[in-house]
């Protein structure tokens, strides 16, 4: 199966278990905006959890706000985004459609990468085991031409894209010969920059209305709380505030499922700190957030970090760390020091002292500012990515199964009666009485338990707990492990202990200290 492969078929689980829906389905949908099914609520909380958790409660000098999604409008004047929040687009004339300069090129550049890697795979076939790969990048000519046609047009895109030369991008794509993969012309209208926040209007029209955001970033909500943070909650420098919440970006091109939407929901803590302190704590962040994906078991080989050549207007430092999707290694979260750009900019324009009287130096300051931001719906596609597995049995038999981190698996366990009678339903109730107050778990009486286990698997349950004629007599149940698909006998008494051990988030926890 090649990754495109998976990736539909992951796309099309997700809408068969209840994880992800298209928004308004039922009229064809609304472009890059998705909801969240039965399923894909509980994952999302989840996840949420886990990061405001090791957030807020793990560090003694982190804590939370919600701020709301509508500010006042001279917020986005001062963080920079009414003047500079834009991605250069360009349209092709015969298909109409519309694309971001700088994807078109970054694809260019990743066909270009896909080239070299057929040629190694070509050599490695001709050359068998004595093959040594480094050495032939090294060394073969031909993939010495397309590794420096590649760098060539990645200075020329970093450059344009720091200049804001408009002309020069679409040059770029002239000269590598992009063609639309719609009308397979190469039809290109100008570069145009266009600006990603959503407008809308507050207050009625007779009185004036205003224009307002609908915010594109979660942290501005931070920055203007700072000083009622800080003198409410007493707070001393370093410290920081997360916030989870949702945001909303105009994007042009909106693909790859949740990977890329319109409406979606951030997790950002901004981390204040004295000036110049500011790399060490930037280095220690992106440590930080780098144990927290890893510590959910996806293989460390499978993320990277990638720091930015173009740097935002406010950041002096960027990284990326980036997770391998089916369709390559992509963003999941930032991590950018963004100095005193933010609070400094936000006291010129406010007119309001927005500065720190640090006690061990006697001195007052703006302090500078090291956030991480990532996304929650990128977090739930890596996890469903990483997670999706069709496995064939022993017994010759497929299954389906998300191998979800139990902490996060939406559904802990589930209680199921062998038959529907002879007081095993009564009994199976029973057991759930007494789990629901920890953990989320379901009853199922319908079709074999075989069939009963695939639809568990499909949704990442842990825990399948069979009860049958034995338990009403020993009191013991039969715990299906959905990974090894193991059985044991255990006690009833014992199943909440067993449960909690293996769904906590105190495992999670323990890995990031
Ligand atoms: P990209 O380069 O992919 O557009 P970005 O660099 O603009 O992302 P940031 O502004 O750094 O993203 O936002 C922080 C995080 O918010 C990203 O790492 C990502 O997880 C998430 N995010 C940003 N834009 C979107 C979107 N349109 N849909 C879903 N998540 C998003």
């Amino acid at each position: 199966m090649t990754q495109e492969e998976l990736f539909k078929k992951l796309v099309a689980h997700c809408k068969e278990y209840g994880f992800v829906f298209p928004s308004s389905e039922i009229y064809d949908g609304l472009g890059a905006v998705y909801d969240y099914g039965q399923m894909g609520v509980e994952l999302k909380n989840n996840i949420k959890r886990y990061w405001w958790d090791s957030m807020t409660r793990l560090n003694d000098n982190i804590v939370g706000i919600d701020a709301a999604i509508f500010m006042h409008p001279r917020t986005w004047e001062a963080s920079g985004h009414v003047g500079a929040f834009n991605d250069p687009l360009i349209d092709n004339r015969d298909s109409k459609k519309r694309y971001r300069a700088d994807v078109l090129i970054e694809d260019w550049i990743a066909k270009q990468d896909e080239k070299i890697q057929k040629e190694c795979d070509k050599a490695r076939k001709r050359f068998g085991d004595a093959f040594n790969e480094e050495q032939y990048r090294s060394t073969s000519p031909r993939v010495l031409e397309t590794a420096a046609k590649r760098d060539a047009v990645l200075e020329r895109m970093s450059k344009a894209l720091n200049d804001n030369d408009l002309v020069e991008l679409r040059q770029i794509i002239l000269d590598c010969e992009i063609v639309c993969p719609i009308s397979g012309t190469r039809n290109w209208t100008e570069v145009r920059q266009f600006n990603l926040m959503f407008s809308t209007q507050m207050g009625s029209t007779a009185d004036g209305a205003n224009t307002i955001y609908l915010r594109p970033e979660t942290a501005q909500g931070i920055f203007v709380n700072f000083l009622n943070v800080q003198k409410t909650g007493r707070m001393k420098l370093p410290f920081g505030i997360a916030q989870i919440g949702k945001a909303f970006r105009n994007e042009i091109v909106a693909r790859q499922f949740i990977f890329r939407m319109r409406e979606f929901e951030q997790m950002e803590m901004q981390f204040f700190v004295r000036p110049g302190t500011e790399m060490e704590w930037w280095n220690k962040w992106k440590e930080t957030r780098m144990k927290w994906h890893r510590a959910l078991g996806f293989g460390d080989d499978n993320y990277r970090f990638h720091d930015h050549e173009k740097l935002a207007h406010y950041a002096n430092a960027a990284t990326d760390v980036e997770f391998k999707f089916p369709f390559g290694f992509k963003e999941v979260e930032g991590i950018h020091s963004r100095t005193d750009f933010d609070l400094g900019n936000h006291q010129k324009f406010s007119g309001k002292k927005i500065q720190y009287f640090d006690p061990e130096t006697g001195e007052s300051y703006v302090p500078y500012v090291v956030e991480t931001s990532i996304g929650v719906d990128r977090m739930v596609l890596q996890v469903l990515s990483a997670a999706y597995k069709e496995e064939k049995l022993e017994s010759g038999e497929e299954r389906t199964v998300l191998s979800i981190p139990a902490p996060l698996a939406p559904v802990k366990a589930c209680v199921m009666p062998l038959v529907k009678k002879d007081g095993l339903p009564e009994l199976a109730h029973k057991i759930i009485a007494d789990l629901r107050f920890d953990h989320n778990v379901q009853y199922d009486e319908k079709d074999s338990i075989g069939k009963r286990y695939r639809r568990q698997d499909a949704i990442g349950t842990p825990f399948c707990i069979t009860v049958d004629h034995q338990s009403l007599e020993d009191g013991t149940v039969t715990l299906r492990d959905r990974d090894t698909m193991e059985q044991s006998r255990v006690a009833i008494s014992d199943l909440n202990t067993i449960i909690t051990e293996k769904v906590g988030m105190k495992q999670l926890f323990e890995k990031l200290l």
